[in-house]
Protein backbone atom coordinates (compact mmCIF):
# COMPACT_ATOMS: atom_id res chain seq x y z
CA UNK A 1 0.00 0.00 0.00
CA UNK A 2 0.85 3.81 0.10
CA UNK A 3 1.79 5.76 2.64
CA UNK A 4 3.18 8.35 4.47
CA UNK A 5 6.22 7.58 6.14
CA UNK A 6 8.93 9.70 8.36
CA UNK A 7 12.11 8.06 8.91
CA UNK A 8 13.17 10.47 11.33
CA UNK A 9 11.94 12.58 13.54
CA UNK A 10 11.39 16.67 11.57
CA UNK A 11 12.53 15.33 8.57
CA UNK A 12 10.77 15.62 5.27
CA UNK A 13 8.04 12.66 5.42
CA UNK A 14 7.52 10.87 1.73
CA UNK A 15 5.68 8.38 0.18
CA UNK A 16 6.54 5.10 0.24
CA UNK A 17 5.14 1.65 -0.56
CA UNK A 18 4.94 -0.49 2.55
CA UNK A 19 3.73 -4.01 3.03
CA UNK A 20 -0.49 -4.07 3.39
CA UNK A 21 -1.25 -4.44 7.24
CA UNK A 22 -2.80 -7.97 8.73
CA UNK A 23 -5.52 -7.58 11.21
CA UNK A 24 -5.12 -8.64 15.72
CA UNK A 25 -7.63 -11.61 16.30
CA UNK A 26 -9.72 -9.24 17.54
CA UNK A 27 -9.09 -6.06 15.08
CA UNK A 28 -9.87 -5.53 11.65
CA UNK A 29 -8.22 -3.47 8.72
CA UNK A 30 -9.63 -0.46 7.30
CA UNK A 31 -9.85 1.12 3.94
CA UNK A 32 -9.18 4.28 4.49
CA UNK A 33 -11.29 7.06 3.14
CA UNK A 34 -10.56 10.16 4.54
CA UNK A 35 -8.47 11.01 7.45
CA UNK A 36 -7.97 14.42 9.05
CA UNK A 37 -4.67 16.62 9.38
CA UNK A 38 -4.77 17.18 12.96
CA UNK A 39 -1.51 19.02 15.08
CA UNK A 40 -1.20 16.34 17.01
CA UNK A 41 0.25 14.61 14.05
CA UNK A 42 2.57 17.98 13.95
CA UNK A 43 3.52 17.02 17.65
CA UNK A 44 3.97 13.42 16.68
CA UNK A 45 6.03 14.09 13.46
CA UNK A 46 8.58 16.70 15.52
CA UNK A 47 9.21 14.43 18.31
CA UNK A 48 6.87 15.47 21.02
CA UNK A 49 5.13 12.02 21.20
CA UNK A 50 7.58 9.44 23.32
CA UNK A 51 5.00 6.12 21.93
CA UNK A 52 6.04 6.61 18.76
CA UNK A 53 8.55 4.26 17.11
CA UNK A 54 10.23 4.93 13.73
CA UNK A 55 9.70 4.59 10.60
CA UNK A 56 6.42 5.59 11.22
CA UNK A 57 3.27 6.52 9.31
CA UNK A 58 1.07 9.38 11.13
CA UNK A 59 -2.74 10.03 10.93
CA UNK A 60 -5.69 8.88 13.19
CA UNK A 61 -8.89 10.85 12.41
CA UNK A 62 -9.85 8.44 10.12
CA UNK A 63 -13.37 6.63 8.07
CA UNK A 64 -13.41 4.30 5.93
CA UNK A 65 -14.14 0.72 4.95
CA UNK A 66 -13.64 -2.80 6.95
CA UNK A 67 -11.76 -5.10 4.64
CA UNK A 68 -10.89 -7.77 6.77
CA UNK A 69 -11.66 -8.87 10.14
CA UNK A 70 -9.74 -11.24 12.87
CA UNK A 71 -11.27 -14.60 13.91
CA UNK A 72 -12.43 -13.18 17.33
CA UNK A 73 -14.57 -10.14 15.76
CA UNK A 74 -17.88 -10.25 16.56
CA UNK A 75 -19.62 -7.56 15.75
CA UNK A 76 -18.51 -6.26 12.39
CA UNK A 77 -17.52 -7.51 8.86
CA UNK A 78 -16.41 -6.61 5.35
CA UNK A 79 -17.87 -3.72 3.71
CA UNK A 80 -18.95 -1.61 6.52
CA UNK A 81 -18.63 1.80 6.68
CA UNK A 82 -16.63 3.01 9.90
CA UNK A 83 -14.44 5.66 11.95
CA UNK A 84 -13.15 5.09 15.33
CA UNK A 85 -11.97 7.19 18.62
CA UNK A 86 -8.25 8.16 18.50
CA UNK A 87 -7.82 6.64 21.47
CA UNK A 88 -8.90 3.02 21.14
CA UNK A 89 -9.54 1.02 24.49
CA UNK A 90 -8.49 -2.91 25.10
CA UNK A 91 -12.27 -2.93 26.52
CA UNK A 92 -10.80 -5.45 29.21
CA UNK A 93 -8.74 -2.98 31.98
CA UNK A 94 -10.40 -1.62 34.86
CA UNK A 95 -11.29 1.66 33.07
CA UNK A 96 -12.65 0.22 30.07
CA UNK A 97 -14.94 -1.54 32.61
CA UNK A 98 -15.75 1.29 34.29
CA UNK A 99 -16.70 2.79 30.68
CA UNK A 100 -13.77 4.85 30.38
CA UNK A 101 -12.66 3.50 27.15
CA UNK A 102 -10.82 6.90 26.26
CA UNK A 103 -8.17 6.97 29.45
CA UNK A 104 -7.77 2.90 29.24
CA UNK A 105 -4.33 1.88 30.84
CA UNK A 106 -3.80 -0.30 27.53
CA UNK A 107 -5.19 2.51 24.87
CA UNK A 108 -3.60 2.24 20.99
CA UNK A 109 -3.94 4.92 19.26
CA UNK A 110 -3.63 4.56 14.88
CA UNK A 111 -0.86 7.23 14.05
CA UNK A 112 1.16 6.66 17.60
CA UNK A 113 1.20 4.09 19.10
CA UNK A 114 0.99 2.05 15.57
CA UNK A 115 1.40 3.14 12.17
CA UNK A 116 -1.68 5.18 11.47
CA UNK A 117 -4.10 6.73 8.38
CA UNK A 118 -2.14 8.33 6.17
CA UNK A 119 -1.87 5.63 3.98
CA UNK A 120 -4.67 3.41 2.12
CA UNK A 121 -4.98 0.96 4.82
CA UNK A 122 -4.68 0.87 8.66
CA UNK A 123 -5.04 -1.54 11.15
CA UNK A 124 -7.59 -1.17 14.45
CA UNK A 125 -6.96 -3.38 17.59
CA UNK A 126 -10.20 -4.50 19.69
CA UNK A 127 -12.81 -3.48 17.28
CA UNK A 128 -16.05 -5.00 18.79
CA UNK A 129 -15.30 -2.24 21.72
CA UNK A 130 -14.09 0.61 19.66
CA UNK A 131 -15.51 0.96 15.68
CA UNK A 132 -18.84 3.29 15.17
CA UNK A 133 -21.06 2.56 12.43
CA UNK A 134 -21.37 5.87 9.90
CA UNK A 135 -25.41 6.34 8.76
CA UNK A 136 -25.76 6.11 5.29
CA UNK A 137 -26.12 9.83 5.09
CA UNK A 138 -22.95 10.86 6.12
CA UNK A 139 -19.77 11.43 3.81
CA UNK A 140 -16.14 10.01 4.50
CA UNK A 141 -15.12 13.31 4.72
CA UNK A 142 -17.03 14.47 7.72
CA UNK A 143 -17.13 11.33 9.64
CA UNK A 144 -12.93 11.41 9.80
CA UNK A 145 -13.52 15.31 10.62
CA UNK A 146 -15.37 13.53 14.33
CA UNK A 147 -12.94 11.19 15.49
CA UNK A 148 -10.34 13.51 17.31
CA UNK A 149 -11.38 17.23 17.54
CA UNK A 150 -15.37 16.70 17.44
CA UNK A 151 -15.18 14.14 20.09
CA UNK A 152 -12.98 15.61 22.29
CA UNK A 153 -14.77 18.66 22.24
CA UNK A 154 -18.38 16.78 22.60
CA UNK A 155 -17.02 15.40 25.70
CA UNK A 156 -15.45 18.55 26.89
CA UNK A 157 -18.36 20.19 26.78
CA UNK A 158 -21.32 17.71 27.47
CA UNK A 159 -19.15 15.03 29.67
CA UNK A 160 -16.51 16.57 31.51
CA UNK A 161 -17.88 20.04 31.14
CA UNK A 162 -21.81 19.74 32.09
CA UNK A 163 -23.16 22.66 30.33
CA UNK A 164 -26.56 23.44 30.56
CA UNK A 165 -28.55 25.49 29.16
CA UNK A 166 -28.55 29.34 29.02
CA UNK A 167 -25.19 29.07 31.02
CA UNK A 168 -21.63 31.00 29.84
CA UNK A 169 -19.86 28.96 27.79
CA UNK A 170 -15.84 30.98 26.87
CA UNK A 171 -13.72 29.03 24.30
CA UNK A 172 -10.13 30.09 24.29
CA UNK A 173 -8.88 29.56 20.39
CA UNK A 174 -10.96 28.92 17.58
CA UNK A 175 -8.98 26.16 15.81
CA UNK A 176 -10.92 22.60 15.01
CA UNK A 177 -11.35 22.08 18.75
CA UNK A 178 -12.58 25.39 19.73
CA UNK A 179 -15.39 25.98 16.48
CA UNK A 180 -16.40 22.64 17.06
CA UNK A 181 -16.88 23.36 20.98
CA UNK A 182 -18.69 26.44 19.68
CA UNK A 183 -20.82 24.57 17.97
CA UNK A 184 -21.67 22.05 20.27
CA UNK A 185 -22.01 23.94 23.32
CA UNK A 186 -24.49 26.52 21.27
CA UNK A 187 -26.72 23.29 20.04
CA UNK A 188 -27.19 22.66 23.32
CA UNK A 189 -28.17 26.35 24.58
CA UNK A 190 -25.63 27.79 26.09
CA UNK A 191 -24.55 31.42 25.47
CA UNK A 192 -20.49 31.23 23.96
CA UNK A 193 -17.88 33.73 23.97
CA UNK A 194 -15.56 32.50 21.07
CA UNK A 195 -11.96 34.71 21.89
CA UNK A 196 -8.91 34.10 19.35
CA UNK A 197 -6.61 36.42 17.49
CA UNK A 198 -7.76 36.80 13.94
CA UNK A 199 -11.67 38.17 12.97
CA UNK A 200 -11.59 35.89 10.49
CA UNK A 201 -12.03 32.79 12.80
CA UNK A 202 -14.05 35.13 15.33
CA UNK A 203 -16.31 35.96 12.49
CA UNK A 204 -17.03 32.34 11.55
CA UNK A 205 -17.45 31.32 15.04
CA UNK A 206 -20.49 33.91 15.29
CA UNK A 207 -21.92 32.06 12.10
CA UNK A 208 -21.49 29.13 14.08
CA UNK A 209 -23.18 30.01 17.24
CA UNK A 210 -21.21 32.25 19.32
CA UNK A 211 -23.22 35.07 20.82
CA UNK A 212 -19.82 37.12 21.19
CA UNK A 213 -16.33 37.47 20.16
CA UNK A 214 -13.31 38.54 21.99
CA UNK A 215 -10.26 39.53 19.75
CA UNK A 216 -7.68 38.69 22.46
CA UNK A 217 -4.57 40.47 19.56
CA UNK A 218 -6.78 43.82 20.17
CA UNK A 219 -8.28 42.98 23.57
CA UNK A 220 -5.67 44.17 26.32
CA UNK A 221 -7.39 42.30 29.10
CA UNK A 222 -9.32 39.17 27.62
CA UNK A 223 -10.30 38.02 31.50
CA UNK A 224 -11.85 41.64 32.39
CA UNK A 225 -13.59 41.21 29.26
CA UNK A 226 -14.96 37.98 29.87
CA UNK A 227 -16.27 38.63 32.83
CA UNK A 228 -17.75 41.96 31.37
CA UNK A 229 -19.78 40.13 29.21
CA UNK A 230 -21.34 37.31 31.41
CA UNK A 231 -21.71 39.49 34.31
CA UNK A 232 -19.00 37.70 36.63
CA UNK A 233 -17.51 35.27 34.67
CA UNK A 234 -18.05 31.88 33.07
CA UNK A 235 -19.77 28.90 34.24
CA UNK A 236 -17.65 27.02 32.03
CA UNK A 237 -14.38 28.01 30.25
CA UNK A 238 -12.01 25.36 27.68
CA UNK A 239 -8.79 26.24 26.42
CA UNK A 240 -8.75 24.83 23.03
CA UNK A 241 -5.21 26.23 22.04
CA UNK A 242 -3.29 24.78 24.58
CA UNK A 243 -0.58 27.44 25.88
CA UNK A 244 0.18 28.89 29.09
CA UNK A 245 -1.42 32.00 28.73
CA UNK A 246 -4.69 31.03 27.12
CA UNK A 247 -4.98 28.55 29.81
CA UNK A 248 -4.40 30.61 32.80
CA UNK A 249 -7.01 32.98 30.99
CA UNK A 250 -9.62 30.37 30.45
CA UNK A 251 -9.27 29.25 34.53
CA UNK A 252 -9.24 32.95 35.86
CA UNK A 253 -12.16 33.95 33.51
CA UNK A 254 -14.41 31.88 35.42
CA UNK A 255 -17.22 32.59 38.02
CA UNK A 256 -17.15 31.08 41.26
CA UNK A 257 -17.78 27.20 41.18
CA UNK A 258 -17.00 27.22 37.36
CA UNK A 259 -15.34 24.72 35.57
CA UNK A 260 -12.47 25.01 33.48
CA UNK A 261 -11.46 22.12 30.76
CA UNK A 262 -8.25 21.87 29.05
CA UNK A 263 -8.41 20.18 25.38
CA UNK A 264 -5.28 22.06 23.80
CA UNK A 265 -2.25 19.79 23.90
CA UNK A 266 0.39 21.54 26.31
CA UNK A 267 3.91 19.64 25.43
CA UNK A 268 7.40 20.84 26.19
CA UNK A 269 8.14 23.41 27.58
CA UNK A 270 4.34 24.44 27.75
CA UNK A 271 3.21 20.40 30.44
CA UNK A 272 3.46 22.93 33.21
CA UNK A 273 1.92 26.03 32.94
CA UNK A 274 0.90 28.84 35.63
CA UNK A 275 -2.43 28.26 37.43
CA UNK A 276 -3.66 30.40 39.54
CA UNK A 277 -4.65 28.24 42.29
CA UNK A 278 -5.50 30.96 44.69
CA UNK A 279 -8.85 31.14 43.03
CA UNK A 280 -9.46 27.56 42.61
CA UNK A 281 -9.34 27.05 45.92
CA UNK A 282 -11.49 30.66 47.05
CA UNK A 283 -13.75 29.94 43.95
CA UNK A 284 -14.04 25.94 44.86
CA UNK A 285 -13.17 26.27 40.32
CA UNK A 286 -12.73 22.69 38.89
CA UNK A 287 -9.96 21.67 36.44
CA UNK A 288 -10.79 19.31 33.91
CA UNK A 289 -9.13 17.03 31.19
CA UNK A 290 -10.87 15.86 28.36
CA UNK A 291 -8.80 13.16 26.37
CA UNK A 292 -11.27 11.56 23.40
CA UNK A 293 -14.37 9.74 23.72
CA UNK A 294 -15.74 6.14 24.24
CA UNK A 295 -17.24 4.81 21.30
CA UNK A 296 -20.37 4.10 22.66
CA UNK A 297 -20.78 7.77 23.55
CA UNK A 298 -20.99 8.58 19.43
CA UNK A 299 -24.49 7.57 19.68
CA UNK A 300 -25.66 10.58 21.26
CA UNK A 301 -23.76 13.10 19.06
CA UNK A 302 -24.25 11.27 16.10
CA UNK A 303 -28.70 11.70 17.38
CA UNK A 304 -27.69 15.53 16.84
CA UNK A 305 -26.15 15.33 13.67
CA UNK A 306 -28.90 13.35 12.25
CA UNK A 307 -31.38 15.87 13.53
CA UNK A 308 -29.31 19.05 11.95
CA UNK A 309 -28.63 20.09 15.79
CA UNK A 310 -24.66 19.55 15.06
CA UNK A 311 -23.24 20.18 11.32
CA UNK A 312 -19.66 19.24 11.59
CA UNK A 313 -19.41 19.33 7.83
CA UNK A 314 -19.50 22.75 8.04
CA UNK A 315 -15.88 22.28 9.89
CA UNK A 316 -14.34 20.29 7.07
CA UNK A 317 -11.76 22.45 4.98
CA UNK A 318 -9.85 22.03 2.36
CA UNK A 319 -9.89 18.43 0.45
CA UNK A 320 -6.20 17.22 -0.75
CA UNK A 321 -4.72 13.87 -1.74
CA UNK A 322 -2.22 11.99 0.03
CA UNK A 323 0.94 12.95 -2.31
CA UNK A 324 -0.09 16.49 -0.75
CA UNK A 325 -0.29 15.19 2.82
CA UNK A 326 3.50 15.32 3.86
CA UNK A 327 3.66 19.03 2.86
CA UNK A 328 0.41 20.04 4.36
CA UNK A 329 1.37 17.70 7.77
CA UNK A 330 4.72 19.59 8.28
CA UNK A 331 2.83 23.20 7.77
CA UNK A 332 0.69 21.92 10.70
CA UNK A 333 2.93 23.80 13.32
CA UNK A 334 1.72 26.96 11.77
CA UNK A 335 -1.49 28.59 13.03
CA UNK A 336 -4.37 26.87 11.09
CA UNK A 337 -6.99 28.05 8.74
CA UNK A 338 -10.52 27.80 9.13
CA UNK A 339 -11.90 24.47 9.16
CA UNK A 340 -10.46 20.34 9.24
CA UNK A 341 -8.01 19.87 6.10
CA UNK A 342 -8.76 15.77 4.83
CA UNK A 343 -7.36 13.58 2.76
CA UNK A 344 -9.61 11.97 0.65
CA UNK A 345 -7.94 10.73 -2.40
CA UNK A 346 -5.30 8.38 -1.73
ZN1 LIG B 1 -8.73 -0.68 28.68
ZN1 LIG C 1 -6.31 14.85 16.07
Amino acid sequence: MRAVVFEKFGEVPTIQTVPDPEPALGGVVIKVEATGLCRSDWHGWMGHDDGIRLPHVPGHELAGVVVAAGSQVTRWKTGERVTVPFAVGCGRCFECSSGNHQVCEHQTQPGFTAWGSFAEYVAIDHADTNLVRLPDEMEFATAASLGCRFVTSFRAIVDQGRVTPGEWVAVHGCGGVGLSAIMIASAIGANVIAIDLTDEKLDFASKIGAVATINAAKTPNVVKAVKQITNGGAHMSMDALGHPSTSFNSIANLRRRGRHVQVGLMLGDHARPQVPMDKVIAFELEILGSHGMQAYRYQAMMEMIRTGKLKPELLVGKRISLDEAPAALMAMGGFEGIGIGVVTKF
